[in-house]
């Protein structure tokens, strides 16, 4: 993906290149050598060719290092691209955890000390990921950052087997909390796809791609465990992963309401309508992974929870981790409680966003709205467009004249773009300030370009929270505890940004 605003030379996307001369060679496989079926099993030699005072970030072996000449011998086609390079002028710290090392390498333009500074928010994370990721881990671990300066807020990571790239904005808001996140999320994806995955995601088939009912674990449950993580680490607060799971409910129901089970959405992921919305498995698999933590906390005593969940799969798929898409479920309620088969269904196949209320309720929580005031800028678009996938439109109905002049027409083009996912949330949906917006739209059948600009408002909101039931019972308070690792008593319920 390419932004018109920045250039072509500068990565947005964490699997594409980026070739900046006397600066950095983000290096992706997937986007030099191509999928080519008769090859994919074929041992590849890798030459590359650098600037003497270049490094190669990657997680793949050097077989040779000259001064200027790097050689890498990959086994097939699929450890190539499970091992991106970055090279640059190197900006590369290491930390070590119980023997385990994870390596920081950035680029970052001008500032030439970012990874210092990285390795410091990391390295919390990596040191209570031990007993999440050491069962799995076999060999060094890079971060691989990518800085680009574009004046939109964008961030993307992607997951490898010893690696991570990370494409970051320096103008990514709320920065540290941001990559404190990723990074604790691509770490954990060792565990589920790369460790647990299913038949067609290992050796992925790029020509012919087959969904499987399955974003819900890849996805759904790395989100849950990573923001965990990150609470354990006390990188965040409390208060703030739980109103990001009180987000999570929130964004997937507005994406959704009712209507989108899990294990469906999954299987129609590359249909344009869900590819649109794939962060509902996020959301939603974050709520789900939530409550079946929670029961399988509460089932077993404390003597497991969703990460040991994890372990046991991992080990009963040993060697290979590999499931069939079928079988999984049934594998999961044979190797944990009856129970879980009712909670697979009312929250995994079937479509009751609601359920989780049950679950908050054995930690002695409850979902609750909670006023606040908030200052901001809209185009009021709010409840009144529908997106379709079909044509690519938004189509706005009876809005007031004064934000657009029109009051019905349809959105084709934002600052001369093709609408897309990004740029639809931030420059319409949630206007940083009243910058104008370009707009193409179609109004009675005819195309018109107009200039719009959101305006300011003031407002009450109701913002959901995850509250405090009134009477909370000891056992409710104990298994709080267990499942968040954090006092009861200690959580302050707050009112999220
Ligand atoms: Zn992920």
């Amino acid at each position: 993906m390419l932004g018109p605003d920045i250039g072509p030379q500068i990565a947005m996307d964490p699997t594409g290149t980026s070739f900046i001369e006397d600066s950095v060679f983000l290096l992706n496989f997937g986007a030099i050598i191509g999928y080519i079926e008769p090859y994919l099993s074929t041992p590849i030699e890798l030459n590359v060719k650098r600037p003497q005072h270049f490094f190669g970030a990657t997680s793949l072996e050097k077989n040779s290092i000259a001064e200027t000449h790097d050689n890498y011998l990959v086994d097939d086609y699929y450890a190539l691209i499970d091992g991106p390079i970055m090279y640059c002028r190197p900006d590369t710290v290491s930390t070590v955890v119980d023997g385990q090392v994870y390596h920081i390498a950035t680029y970052s333009g001008s500032d030439t000390n970012r990874a210092r500074l990285l390795a410091e928010y990391i390295h919390p994370i990596c040191r209570e990921a031990e007993e999440y990721v050491s069962k799995v881990l076999d060999s060094d671990y890079w971060f691989i950052f990518y800085h680009f300066d574009a004046s939109s807020e964008m961030y993307a990571a992607l997951e490898h087997t010893r690696s991570s790239v990370f494409c970051l904005s320096n103008n990514t808001r709320s920065y540290e909390e941001r990559l404190l996140e990723i990074s604790a999320h691509e770490l954990l994806h060792v565990l589920t796809p790369k460790h647990l995955q299913c038949r067609d995601t290992k050796n992925f088939n790029f020509k012919n791609a087959v969904p499987n009912q399955h974003l819900w674990l890849y996805e759904g449950v790395i989100q849950y465990l990573a923001l965990k993580l990150c609470l354990e680490a006390e990188t965040l607060p409390p208060e703030y992963v739980l109103n990001r799971f009180a987000k999570a409910y929130v964004s997937a129901k507005y994406r959704y309401g009712d209507r989108q089970s899990l294990a469906e959405f999954s299987r129609t992921i590359y249909d344009s309508v869900s590819a649109y919305h794939f962060t509902y498995a996020y959301e939603k698999g974050t709520v789900c992974a939530f409550g079946l933590d929670i029961l399988l906390t509460e089932l077993s005593g404390g003597q497991t929870d969703l990460l040991g969940l994890l372990h046991t799969l991992i080990d009963n798929y040993a060697p290979t981790g590999v499931f069939e898409d079928s079988n999984l479920f049934s594998d999961i309620v044979s190797l944990t409680f009856p129970e879980i088969e009712t909670f697979i269904i009312e929250n995994i196949l079937e479509e009751n966003p609601d359920v989780i209320d049950e679950y908050l309720a054995k930690i002695g929580l409850y979902r609750h709205r909670m006023k606040t005031y908030s200052r901001g800028y809209t185009f009021g678009l709010y409840g009144k467009y529908r997106y379709s996938a079909r044509d690519n439109l938004l189509y706005v109905d009876s809005i007031p004249s004064r934000f657009f002049g029109y009051t019905d027409f349809a959105i084709e083009k934002i600052e001369g773009a093709a609408l897309n996912y990004e740029t639809v949330n931030r420059k319409l949906l949630d206007p940083e300030d009243d910058t104008p917006v370009v707009l193409d739209i179609i109004v009675e059948g005819k195309p018109i370009q107009i200039t719009a600009s959101p305006r300011k408002f003031e407002y009450e909101i109701k913002k959901q929270v995850l509250d405090k039931v009134s009477s909370p019972s000891e056992k409710q308070k104990a298994l709080f505890e267990k499942v968040m690792g954090v006092s009861y008593d200690d959580y302050v319920v707050t009112v999220p940004d």
